[in-house]
């Protein structure tokens, strides 16, 4: 099998998983209990709050562990909306966000919520004036994602920090596809809130955190017990948060050789391809994008055809459509970069990670130039 589908999970670090094993048996303690075994697992949880906070250039009670990006996502919009009851607020996001940003905010709206959704140019990127003309009086909170899911564009999160500083307005951003990936420093990024999730960065299912700026304010997200500095109650899932740190610390030590190595393959993989198949172009943009990923469209054939041919042969990669259980919907990201439906249903997206090789490109390279041959044939006949 070759895995090219690392924006969609990654594969766990073998010495991650060597980290966490420990608490899913023999350190069994819940980290709420004074006594020695309750008190490693306290201890355990502390390191790696430390390791995620050293990774993004924040303090350790600026960290709180969620069950991932999509709790983290959810909290900060629905704690911000319930600061302000019956109070006719104003929220700024993107259109091309992850769907736990974007059905939270239809669920907002709903409940009469007013939300912008800032426009993206065919690159992807949004543009600052929008960001500027979208502002209200009572604009409480904007939110735009740093790397996107299924083209890998970078938003210029750091210039949107700088503009946004000094006014009354919460920034918040979906960093799920960044961190652990691209150099991180919230300070730099001058964010109030980012969401991370540690199976995008080779850490375990199920965890991730929100960083949370010391000087803000949030609502807790469970209210309970006084785990996670009370603003996320419930028994900690610890040997998850054992695995995110350690996972975490690793990508980053990597980061410069695991970014040199992604570009090799990635180069590879467009050039392969664009070389053999005239018909196929790169959505998003070359510049401005993760290191790892990269999607093309394949002008005249279904992405999700071409997706089944690869996946009988043993390669993972996806289409760029959302993978809501039997929702063949056009991917909303490009539909927002200006395509037509049947464009965005023409697209793949190949996401390289650490574990990928250049061996296993030409392999992908030669099974995706089969896979299309045949879909034109049979479309010919
Ligand atoms: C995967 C992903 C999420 C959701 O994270 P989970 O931990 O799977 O809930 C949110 N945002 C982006 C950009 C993602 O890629």
């Amino acid at each position: 099998m070759i895995y090219a589908d690392n924006a969609a999970t990654t594969k766990i670090s073998e010495s991650a998983f060597k980290k966490m094993l420990p608490y899913l048996k023999d350190q069994y303690g819940n980290a709420s209990s004074q006594y020695a075994i309750g008190m490693h697992a306290k201890d355990a949880i502390e390191h790696a709050r430390q390791q995620a906070a050293n990774a993004i250039g924040a303090n350790p009670f600026e960290i709180i562990f969620t069950s991932g990006g999509s709790e983290a996502n959810n909290w900060i919009f629905r704690s911000v909306s319930e600061m302000y009851p019956n109070q006719a607020i104003h929220l700024i996001t993107s259109s091309i966000e992850h769907h736990s940003v974007l059905n939270t905010c239809h669920a907002l709206e709903a409940s009469g919520i007013e939300i912008t959704y800032l426009p993206v140019n065919q690159k992807g990127v949004i543009a600052m004036n929008d960001l500027q003309t979208a502002i209200k009086p009572n604009t409480k909170l904007v939110s735009l994602m740093l790397a996107n899911n299924e083209i890998g564009t970078i938003q210029p999160i750091a210039e949107i920090g700088k503009f946004l500083h000094g006014r009354d307005i919460l920034f918040h951003t979906d960093a799920v596809q960044a961190v652990g990936h691209i150099p991180i420093n919230v300070n730099e990024l001058q964010v109030d809130f980012l969401s991370a999730s540690a199976h995008k960065f080779n850490g375990a299912k199920g965890t991730g955190f929100l960083y949370k700026n010391s000087a803000q304010k949030i609502l807790p997200m469970i209210y309970g017990g006084s785990q996670e500095l009370g603003f996320r109650a419930g028994t900690e899932n610890v040997a998850g948060i054992v695995a995110l740190g350690y996972a975490l610390e690793e990508n980053i030590a990597a980061m410069q050789a695991t970014a040199s190595l992604l570009k090799i393959l990635v180069d590879q993989t467009i050039k392969g391809i664009l070389e053999k198949l005239p018909f196929v172009s790169m959505n998003g943009d070359y510049e401005k994008r993760l290191p790892g990923t990269v999607n093309l469209r394949f002008e005249g054939i279904s992405g999700e055809s071409l997706m089944h041919l690869l996946d009988l042969k043993g390669i993972c990669v996806s289409t760029s459509s959302a993978c809501n259980a039997g929702n063949d919907a056009p991917s909303h990201v490009l539909l927002a970069l200006g395509q037509s439906e049947e464009q965005a249903k023409s697209a793949i997206r190949i996401s390289y990670g650490r574990y990928n090789t250049l061996e296993e490109v030409d392999i992908i390279i030669e099974n995706i130039c089969n896979a299309c041959n045949k879909i034109l044939h049979t479309i010919k006949k």
